[in-house]
């Protein structure tokens, strides 16, 4: 790892985050020229969600907590590297997929989600970084999920979500069900997954499944 990317993942880890993955943009990611390098950032689980909960976005129990806590964090640290910072949660809304595909750590699914090569399918990002250094990004051609039994394709036990792609109405009606409790807990599809399965707490999904079925 490149003294720089070294320096801002230390500075990301005093808030639980990581550096998920990073590549050079170019021309058809439509972002300033002087940027080189755009890093990825996501939480580095299980820690993550202690740091969060102490956080004065948490307790005051306003709109959107997370991602007031995310900007404000990725922004201190861009201001701290002379870098940009982009959010997936902001307008512009810039292709956090496509980028994530442009890293060599990341890939789509066989059920069509990002696969991260260490947080499986709980891969999320709370933003990203533009820095005007170029550090080139490694080999592209990585594949997580080749040697996989492929448990994410048949652990929706109502077919939401597989090879077909997400069926986000169906997926809804059955978490509200008393018997659809335990998604309440993590997504089984994402909790089938090899990669990063027991990364995330329970706690934690819970509150991203209350934000997605109030949505
Ligand atoms: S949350 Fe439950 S119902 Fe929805 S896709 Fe995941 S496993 Fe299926
Ligand atoms: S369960 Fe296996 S096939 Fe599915 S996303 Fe994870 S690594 Fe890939």
């Amino acid at each position: 790892m490149s003294d720089t990317l070294l320096s801002i993942q230390r500075m990301l880890d005093k808030k639980s985050l990581d550096i998920v993955g990073y590549f050079n943009p170019d021309g058809s990611d439509n972002v300033c020229s002087k940027v080189r390098t755009i890093l990825l950032i996501g939480p580095k689980e299980p820690y993550f969600w202690d740091v969060f909960k102490k956080s004065r976005e948490y307790k005051n129990k306003k709109e959107n907590p997370l991602d007031r806590w995310s900007k404000k964090t990725i922004k201190e640290i861009a201001i701290k590297f002379d870098a940009r910072s982009f959010f997936p949660f902001e307008e512009p809304f810039q292709p956090f997929i496509t980028w994530a595909q442009k890293c060599s750590t990341m890939r789509s699914s066989p059920v069509r989600l990002l696969v991260h090569e260490e947080k499986g399918l709980f891969i999320s990002f709370r933003g990203a970084l533009g820095i005007n250094e170029y550090i080139e990004s490694p080999d592209n051609s990585k594949d997580i999920c080749t040697s996989c039994e492929k448990p994410c394709l048949t652990a929706c036990p109502v077919s939401a979500l597989n090879q077909d792609g997400y069926d986000v109405i169906r997926c809804k009606e059955y978490v509200n069900t008393p018997s659809g409790q335990e998604c309440r807990n993590g997504c089984l599809v994402r909790r089938s997954c090899p990669s990063g399965q027991n990364l995330r707490l329970k706690e934690q999904s819970n509150f991203h499944m209350r934000a997605f079925l109030s949505d």
